[in-house]
């Protein structure tokens, strides 16, 4: 993986709740996710951190997913292009909400969780 060099200091205004969240967080490379209420900015195409994405819009939170290697991640759906990823949990995110997903089945059963999980 790589390090953070470079990434110091940088953070961005959460859409949901207007938290100034660092892009540094304990567990994750890069965090995308404010740790607060897990909205996020669609910013990325393929790959955690790429900034590939010309969309923007705003990503909610829809379920929690484990890898079977332990690792949990949340699954975001864009409100703008539909569009689905997973993102790894920072070590500092608020457990309420991410309680609450796990508590919640998937609100849509076409969300392909598997897709994901395959990457
Ligand atoms: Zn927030
Ligand atoms: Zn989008």
């Amino acid at each position: 993986m790589h390090g953070r060099g470079g990434e110091h200091g940088e953070s961005f205004r959460c859409v949901g709740c207007r938290l100034d969240v660092s892009v540094t967080a304990p567990g994750t490379a890069h965090r995308n996710h404010c740790p607060q209420c897990l909205a996020s900015l669609h910013l990325d195409a393929r790959i955690p951190g790429d900034r590939a994405s010309r969309c923007r819009g705003r990503m909610t939170a829809i379920g929690l997913a484990v890898r079977p290697d332990g690792e949990w991640l949340v699954i975001h759906r864009c409100l703008s292009c539909e569009g689905v990823s997973a993102n790894r949990i920072a070590g500092d995110d608020n457990p309420l909400p991410l309680i609450r997903l796990a508590t919640r089945p998937l609100a849509d059963p076409g969300v392909p969780v598997r897709a994901l999980l395959a990457l």
